[in-house]
């Protein structure tokens, strides 16, 4: 059943409360889905601008020493062939984004915590930058890292290295369901921790939640964009659950793709009006789980877009949900339709800039003010 609701005026947007949020993101009726996008979108405008950002995605291991309960790269999935891309592949793939006017990369893997993966990422981090400076990013790719939870002294490595914004999803703000969707040594409050250690390193901080995950209701979901409010952050991915075959929680029914695709969307708009001038990606899955997903994550507020790196031989290995890419991302012509469905939402696409979320910059001034 569809409840009508009552889209908030622009002012009050930032103040909403957990109710409020919970009620935007119920089944409601198609009137107010448009009347929610567009208000997300007049946010988007107003705190961040015309221009969507994409970020290519380097997926550079699937190794992983974790083993989370919805993952299809969890240790225990003996099915997938694991590999490690050499530093001069993820050099390649990297100055491939740069070329074609990339600002940024995301360094992803599962998570690894040993000294020679950390030596090896720190390295690799400094050798993009070092390797894609030119006259139109004199100091290289902003690079995004996206490998989990480690040690604040490592997180300190990779900063040094010149990574500047990391990606650590909280999954879910709810220690209940925290602990069912993964093993017991895998802790929220350790995730919720290394948070913390990334802000005070200095980081633009990205986290997420899973939408439509097992058990997760409309009001956990309230509760999530509220805590992305009170942590504080920069960027948020909102991610719709994929069941992975190889995955414990495929065995839990959830709702339709659809409704999880149309959940993510709404809560995407949520967090934008709740967060303003945030970066919003618009990942993978989301993509994935519908054709035009990026197109409509746009038009409820997302401004960045998230974009597979170049056909690697590894892709079919990098499978966290089950679901195959739709496209041929490295191909000029989607590259080209694509950019040019974005222009006809009314934005455009930022080039050669890394694309930094206006929330940063606020935040630095309001501390410069208070000092
Ligand atoms: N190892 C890193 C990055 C790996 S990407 C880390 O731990 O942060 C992992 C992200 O993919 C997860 O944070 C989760 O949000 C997403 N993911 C994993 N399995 C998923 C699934 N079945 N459906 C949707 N998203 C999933």
């Amino acid at each position: 059943m569809c409840t009508s609701v009552q889209i908030p005026q622009v002012q009050s947007t930032s103040t909403l409360l957990p109710g409020q949020i919970q009620s935007l993101l119920q089944p409601i009726a198609r009137d107010d889905i448009d009347a929610l996008s567009r208000e997300a979108q007049w946010e988007t405008l107003l705190h961040c601008g015309r221009k969507v950002f994409f970020r290519g995605i380097i997926e550079f291991s699937n190794v992983c020493t974790c083993d989370c309960y919805y993952c299809g790269l969890r240790r225990s999935n003996r099915g997938v062939g694991r590999y490690q891309l050499a530093k001069g592949e993820i050099l390649r793939q990297a100055r491939w984004f740069a070329d074609r006017g990339f600002g940024s990369v995301v360094l992803q893997s599962g998570q690894r915590r040993d000294p020679r993966f950390v030596g090896f990422l720190t390295d690799v981090v400094r050798s993009v930058k070092r390797e894609t400076r030119s006259a139109m990013l004199p100091e290289g790719l902003g690079i995004t890292l996206s490998v989990g939870e480690q040690s604040p002294e490592d997180y300190g490595r990779f900063f040094d290295a010149g990574a500047h914004r990391y990606l650590l999803n909280i999954e879910t703000s709810s220690p209940r369901l925290f602990r069912r969707w993964h093993p017991e040594n895998q802790a929220y409050d350790s995730r919720r921790r290394c948070l913390e250690y990334l802000r005070s390193i200095g980081f633009q901080v990205g986290t997420g939640v899973m939408i439509g995950a097992p058990w997760q209701t409309a009001a956990d979901l309230a509760a999530d964009v509220a805590f992305f409010k009170d942590m504080d952050v920069d960027m948020i991915g909102m991610v719709p659950y994929i069941p992975h075959p190889a995955a414990p929680l495929a065995a839990v029914v959830v709702d339709t793709a659809a409704v999880r695709q149309r959940r993510a969307l709404l809560a995407i708009a949520a967090v934008r009006l709740v967060l303003q001038d945030v970066n919003i990606a618009v990942t993978t899955a989301l993509q994935a789980l519908a054709p035009m997903g990026r197109e409509k994550g746009i038009s409820f507020g997302a401004n960045i877009i998230m974009h597979q790196a170049m056909a690697s031989g590894c892709r079919k290995r990098h499978t966290l949900y089950n679901a195959k890419p739709r496209d041929d991302e490295s191909n000029p012509d989607f590259q080209k339709a694509l950019e040019s469905r974005i222009r006809r939402l009314g934005r455009m696409v930022g080039r050669h800039e890394w694309g930094d979320p206006p929330h940063v910059f606020h935040r630095q001034a309001l501390l410069r003010q208070s000092a």
